[in-house]
């Protein structure tokens, strides 16, 4: 099934291609960083949920494509390492987490850019349901019972085995995110630093 994906202000367009739930890990971060990365954006309103969780989908590279508007894109780093987060500059709606290097075959596809609705049908239908609410140890209030303090072994098994045999399969590439040549990103990051907070 394929699944549109639009930005919040709907400039920047793609599509995610043959997503089914089985192929990919559905689930909630609420870390610290993924917080402050909505904080930074100034949509955590949108992005956020009651707990501070970020809903997101795994895909791999080769899934994604932009269709309309690339020059929106845009590239930041939290604290100078890892995950690459890539965003909407048009209107700060996250698009895609990837790690820094281009032969991982992982794209982590937040919420705020698909757009379900878009072709009639609901998360749920396109997804099915959050697997686990990871990083509960930042979550905010009172947590569902099945939030984890970080995360369940059965997920971190099923992403290590959904990036085996993507891998296994080469598709890592081609990627909308990082130059086949070089393997470097297309954008060079944007790298935000945490205020010092007293
Ligand atoms: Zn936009
Ligand atoms: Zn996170």
């Amino acid at each position: 099934m394929d699944i549109p994906l639009k930005c919040h202000c709907g400039l920047l367009r793609g599509v995610a291609r043959d997503i089914r739930p089985s192929g990919g890990n559905r689930l909630t971060c609420m870390c610290d960083t993924c917080q402050a990365y909505a904080h930074h954006l100034g949509r955590a309103d949108t992005i956020l949920d009651l707990y501070g969780g970020t809903d997101i989908f795994q895909m791999t590279p080769r899934q994604l494509t932009f269709t309309e508007s690339i020059e929106h894109l845009r590239c930041l780093q939290l604290e100078g390492r890892g995950v690459l987060r890539w965003y909407a500059g048009c209107c700060n709606t996250p698009v895609a987490n990837t790690v820094s290097s281009a032969r991982v075959p992982f794209v982590g596809v937040p919420h705020t850019f698909m757009d379900h609705a878009g072709h009639g049908r609901t998360r749920e239908e396109d997804l099915g349901p959050i697997l686990a609410r990871t990083m509960g140890e930042y979550g905010i209030g009172e947590l569902p019972a099945d939030a984890y303090y970080s995360a369940p072994m059965r997920i971190m098994l099923r992403s290590l085995w959904l990036l085996f045999l993507a891998w296994l399969k080469g598709q890592h590439q081609p990627s909308p995110f990082f130059d086949a040549d070089t393997g470097k990103p297309i954008l060079e990051p944007e790298l935000v630093y945490k205020e010092k907070q007293i």
